[in-house]
């Protein structure tokens, strides 16, 4: 249930109305101040609440039920898009952000390598997996925490913040010092693992399931927001179809259907959409001009040896070209 209060409500009043809400009913409140007017979400089993007696006070200028199961995430909470600050970057509420970075950390001279060159290309964030969820249990399954301290190199060498991918929740400690936790797609639905990461201050990126509906994965948000961790990126990787001709199928349509339903932003990873380097530019491009927030993209100096993933990477070179390309287009798009 929304209120949504009139310009300048008495203190007062707003006072004993939010005492009643949280003393008496027994419910949360979500509050999100907007330029106009302040819109109290509430949190809880909102039967018992009288519609008509809230809608009758001096200070209330409307009351509505929000029948979707997520609140928090719901846009009808949070009419303004969320803006997701990491260090000096913004993400969301028309800040675009662009990471790259391999898909597992190697090495060293690696990962400080391919940092300073998607540096130096336009990226804004540094990407690479510690902890690999493969499907394999022979292929390589990441350096661990050795990827992590890498990692932290390569962002001391770079200033670049960096997003690395957790698997289980008995890892946090040694992401302390990570500035943006990814949940991946296999993990997407890990209830226990998104309650505990609600309870941190850091941001998480989400990532789509493999197999999960919009309503499923922004359910998957509200988890962790109801923690009260509410900062959230929503991440667009593509989903299974019965196509094979790509890895997955890039759902192009759940940018404006996620702008529409939640004020959190949302990126797209071309590369694991696609699942090859030759599709990555043109998806790209599509993702930037259908409004997305950013990308996340795999990025390697030597793709045909990477470790993981190197049909889908693209060489720091392409990431230039890529990155120019994001910024003609988004000049573009915001003249229409
Ligand atoms: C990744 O980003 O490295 C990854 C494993 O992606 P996803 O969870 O989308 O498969
Ligand atoms: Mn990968």
């Amino acid at each position: 249930m929304i209120i949504v209060l009139k310009p300048n409500a008495d203190e007062k009043k707003f006072q004993k109305l939010q005492s009643w809400i949280k003393d008496d009913l027994g419910l949360d409140i979500h509050f999100s101040h907007g330029e106009k007017s302040t819109i109290l979400g509430l949190v809880g089993d909102t039967s018992k609440v009288d519609i008509d007696a809230v809608s009758a006070l001096d200070i209330v200028e409307s009351v509505k039920r929000i029948q979707e199961p997520y609140k928090a995430a719901n846009r009808k909470f949070h009419p303004l898009d969320s803006v997701i600050s990491v260090g000096d970057v913004k993400i969301g509420g028309g800040n675009f952000v662009k990471i790259a970075g391999p898909c597992s950390v190697e090495t060293i001279d690696q990962i400080t390598g391919i940092a300073r060159a998607v540096k130096a290309a336009g990226a804004n964030m540094l990407r690479g997996g510690a902890f690999k969820p493969r499907t394999s249990p022979y292929a390589f399954q990441g350096l661990g925490k050795t990827g992590i301290e890498y990692l932290l190199e390569a962002k001391k060498a770079t200033g670049l913040p960096i997003v690395t991918e957790i698997m289980e929740l008995t890892d946090l400690d040694m992401f302390n010092d990570v500035d943006v936790i990814q949940v991946g797609a296999r993990n997407m639905q890990n209830f226990r693992l998104l309650k505990e990461l609600g309870t941190i201050d850091k941001p998480i990126l989400l990532k789509r399931g493999l197999a999960n509906t919009v309503a499923e994965l922004l359910m998957s948000a509200e988890y962790i927001m109801a923690g009260g961790n509410e900062k959230v990126i929503l991440c667009e990787r593509g989903i299974r179809t019965f196509e094979t001709a790509t890895r997955n199928t890039l759902d192009i349509s759940v940018i404006p259907v996620l702008k529409e339903k939640t004020h959190l932003p949302i990126i797209v990873d071309p590369s694991h959409s696609t699942g090859f380097s030759k599709y990555v530019k043109d998806v790209t491009y599509a993702a930037t001009a259908a409004g997305a927030d950013g990308i996340i993209v795999e990025v390697h100096n030597d793709p045909e040896n990477a470790w993981c993933d190197g049909q889908q990477s693209i060489t720091p070179e392409a990431f230039a070209k890529l990155s120019t390309g994001m910024d003609k287009i988004r000049e573009v798009v915001s003249a229409l």
